[in-house]
């Protein structure tokens, strides 16, 4: 049954093969007995995740039953849930029990989803390997002795593991799609807008955007249909009509389902002197995958994207300058951590947010800071605004000519734990093929592309504005052709 796609799960609950209760209850022992080693939740709360389920099996007698009504999931910590402790993987917010739902899991809770627990991440979903989570480090369960990628680590281990189905992430600069790509699943992160951000914790807003992780495309768009949606409560959701973001997937489109598709492979990333920025194992695989889409009937051609070079350097001012700002709400005042010693309110602030952040909260917090201030704001944030602008033309233009650029997800396959923790730089160059997509505000997907010595490697797909249909046909076409995102770890039975 673990092994079953969240679909598969579904007709299994449809025809009463299983009910979510027993479904729950698997996943639950799964959690209990292999959850100690990886880490990958933070909080699981079995009466709770057993009293929605029961709920669900009543929803279904009664014949009001969604596609993911008693689908249990995992949710990264990062979305507020009523009753659940909600932390960020902070310390900050250690006791912090939402009072109310984000837009998120409000649609998935309408739905008749099932909560199996909240997901471990970096602190305020800062970082590339989950290593700066105040709890703990996660295990990559492909090798548990490297990492899973960042920031929504715990929701891929959780996947990856079988403790979960699928799952919840958030990606500012490829917190989806790195961690898919490191632990061979497959990941989307929606156009801007596409999902309320409404009761997801902040970390640079017009950045942050909420998608699925799972381990096939047609899975990603079953959750996403329930995701996305128009919200009030986030005044950047964007009001438009509702989409099935399945609706390309089920049709039988033949040998070549992929004719007459453009496919954009940027200069940036296979030039002859720019392909030596990734692992040449991965950059093989990716090469393969190109090929196996000439099969599918798609058309290559080759783009530039000249200011891709730029991404990392103005990402790592803008989104610590948005952060700066958002996290200056924990202020030990009305909830989350509190010193328990200070002289007066100033010290109290001061102890509070030196003692409830970790190092990474902080420098980002300094640099953020630092660039907004008066006399910098000009040298800094306004230059890597521009910067954005600049990158957000380069994709209109490439549009122009290919409907879906291809690349590699991450640089490397998991890193071993530890390896880049005392490097900032090198961490932050984790994202170099990610970043790019969130400055633009464009959908991107990873979807698993073969092995390198044992460890899954990721294919980045960037779509157009709104074309996430689309992207989840691309990635479907070639997981039907595929058996990558089929593959399990050994490591966890
Ligand atoms: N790794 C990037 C960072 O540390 C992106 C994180 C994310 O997407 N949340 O900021």
């Amino acid at each position: 049954m673990i092994t079953r796609s969240v679909s598969e799960l579904s007709q299994a609950l449809a025809s009463r093969e299983i009910s979510s209760v027993e479904l729950t209850q698997l996943y639950l022992e799964r959690i209990a007995r292999h959850n100690p080693q990886i880490n990958a939740f933070i909080t699981v709360a079995p009466e709770k995740s057993l009293a929605q389920a029961k709920a669900a099996d009543a929803l279904r007698a009664a014949g009001q039953a969604t596609p993911l009504t008693g689908i249990p999931l995992a949710q990264k910590d990062i979305f507020c849930t009523k009753g659940w402790l909600t932390t960020c993987g902070s310390r900050m917010l250690g006791n912090f029990v939402s009072p109310y739902d984000a837009k998120v899991i409000e649609q998935f809770n309408a739905a008749g989803a099932v909560i199996l627990g909240k997901t471990n991440m970096d602190e305020f979903a800062m970082g590339s390997s989950n290593e700066t989570s105040y709890y703990g480090a996660v295990k990559n369960p492909w090798d548990l002795s490297r990492v899973p990628g960042g920031s929504s680590g715990g929701s891929a281990a959780a996947v990856a593991a079988l403790l979960a189905p699928a799952a919840t992430g958030t990606d500012t600069g490829g917190s989806i799609r790195q961690p898919a790509a490191l632990c061979n699943l497959t990941g989307l992160k929606p156009t801007y807008g596409v999902v309320s951000r409404y009761g997801m914790i902040a970390f640079a807003s017009s950045l942050d955007q909420a998608g699925p992780m799972a381990h096939s495309a047609q899975d990603c768009a079953l959750l996403l249909n329930t995701m996305a949606g128009f919200d009030e409560r986030d005044s950047t959701s964007l009001d438009r009509p509702p989409e099935d973001y399945s609706r390309e997937l089920s049709t039988n489109a033949g040998g070549k389902p992929l004719a007459g598709l453009r496919i954009g492979l940027p200069r940036e990333f296979f030039g002859e002197a720019e392909r030596s920025g990734c692992s040449p194992e991965v950059m093989q695989l990716v090469d393969a995958a190109i090929a196996q889409y000439r099969e599918l009937g798609a058309e290559l051609v080759d783009i530039s994207l000249p200011n891709m070079k730029l991404s990392v350097p103005a990402y790592y001012v803008i989104a610590p300058a948005e952060a700066s700002s958002n996290l200056s709400r924990f202020d030990g005042v009305r909830y989350g951590y509190r010193a328990p010693d200070y002289d007066d309110l100033n010290d109290m602030y001061a102890k509070s947010r030196a003692q409830g952040f970790g190092a990474e909260v902080k420098r980002r917090i300094l640099i953020g800071a630092y660039v907004l201030s008066h006399g910098y704001y000009d040298a800094y944030y306004l230059q890597a605004q521009r910067i954005r602008r600049l990158i957000a033309n380069d994709f209109v233009a490439a549009f122009k000519v290919c409907d879906v650029i291809l690349g590699p997800t991450s640089p490397s396959t998991a890193f071993k734990l530890g390896e880049r923790a005392a490097d900032p730089v090198q961490m932050y160059l984790s994202d170099i093929y990610t970043i790019a997509v969130n400055l633009a505000g464009l959908p991107g997907m990873s979807i698993p592309c073969g092995f390198a010595s044992g460890l899954p490697a990721g294919l980045q797909l960037i779509g157009d504005y709104f074309s996430e249909a689309k992207l989840l046909n691309v990635a479907h076409r070639y997981q039907q052709a595929s058996t990558w995102h089929q593959q399990r770890p050994q490591a966890v039975d």
